[in-house]
């Protein structure tokens, strides 16, 4: 069972499904692209992730796509004797995800991860799969108790509409997008459907990959006043809350350095005030037209 490290941590609940009762998670969680590829030692991405998890960033996002399955060997490492205590996503390729395919697909990520299920399990990206078949899979693998919910990412406003329009697709528990500062398109209209749906919405790549953002003056005043450091001022503005109050954005970071992930995870106690993000809307402004879905 994931615990918050504190009641006051900002958490975005996934609803209760037909099988599990809700789910309470702290805003901010652990990317694991790129880890298993021996960018990094394995033994500093396996810590990486074992002291988000001491520091309450306790949902971890990998997909069978990173390293060829070895993310998802390291995210396995780093949960072994304490798998209860993550909230563990992985993502199914598109052409996986046929009936039985997603099946075997699930079945080979369980294993590297070293569990017998996943808490959330996603289509990575729309495919040629017709999107009913998945479903239908994704619900075979909750029958079975191999997954605990199921989501999408990388779907635009017409793919949540399809998706919308088909037997179980409203149990769909997320979508995965990018989403950070300098990338705001689904604001224009994903967002506020998905708002509408209550779906919460799993922002990625929420420090723009190391990118300009960290860089812009805006973002690095704002830091100081705050004292903190602009990627903590990324992550605080990719999880505000809605206009309703309502927190529904987990930001999933991901970071190998020790220093990354602690100010990462610092990151859950930064509340921006509302005079810094109208400076950051006005150094960053959100879309006045639907653009395409940002995607890396
Ligand atoms: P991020 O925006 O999380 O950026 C990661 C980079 O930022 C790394 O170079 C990391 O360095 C650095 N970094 C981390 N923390 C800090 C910090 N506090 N200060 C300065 N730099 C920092 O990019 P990702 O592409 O990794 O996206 C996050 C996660 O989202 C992925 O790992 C993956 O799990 C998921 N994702 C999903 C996609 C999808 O299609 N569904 C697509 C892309 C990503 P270092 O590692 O050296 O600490």
């Amino acid at each position: 069972m994931v615990k918050l490290l504190s009641p006051d941590t900002p958490s975005v609940t996934l609803a209760a499904t037909a099988r599990e009762p809700a789910v309470t998670l702290p805003a901010i969680g652990q990317g694991s692209w790129h880890m298993g590829e021996n960018r990094a030692p394995r033994r500093d991405e396996v810590h990486a992730l074992q002291y988000g998890l001491d520091l309450g960033m306790t949902l971890i996002d990998t997909a069978e796509m990173y390293a060829d399955g070895g993310a998802e060997k390291i995210v396995g490492e780093a949960l072994r004797g304490r798998r209860d205590e993550a909230f563990v996503v992985s993502k199914v390729y598109p052409w996986n995800a046929g009936r039985q395919d997603a099946v075997a697909a699930c079945e080979r990520s369980l294993k590297r991860l070293g569990s017998d299920y996943l808490d959330l399990y996603l289509l990575h990206w729309p495919g040629n799969v017709p999107l009913e078949e998945t479903l239908k899979a994704f619900e075979h693998l909750q029958a079975q108790g191999k997954i605990r919910r199921y989501g999408v990412s990388n779907f635009d406003i017409d793919d949540m509409h399809a998706l919308h329009s088909l037997p179980g697709g409203n149990a769909s528990a997320v979508n995965q997008v990018l989403y950070h500062l300098g990338s705001r398109g689904i604001e224009h209209s994903l967002l506020p459907w998905q708002r509408q749906h209550v779906l919460p919405t799993m922002a990625y790549c929420p420090l723009a990959q190391g990118g300009q953002e960290l860089d812009h003056p805006e973002v690095r005043a704002i830091a100081d006043t705050f004292g903190v450091t602009p990627a903590q001022v990324l992550l605080a503005w990719t999880i505000r809350p809605a206009p309703d109050g309502q927190r529904d954005v987990i930001a999933i970071s991901k970071a190998v350095q020790p220093a990354h992930v602690e100010a990462n995870a610092a990151a859950l106690a930064l509340r921006l005030d509302d005079a810094s993000l109208a400076r950051l809307d006005a150094a960053f402004p959100a879309p006045t037209r639907k653009p395409p879905l940002d995607i890396v």
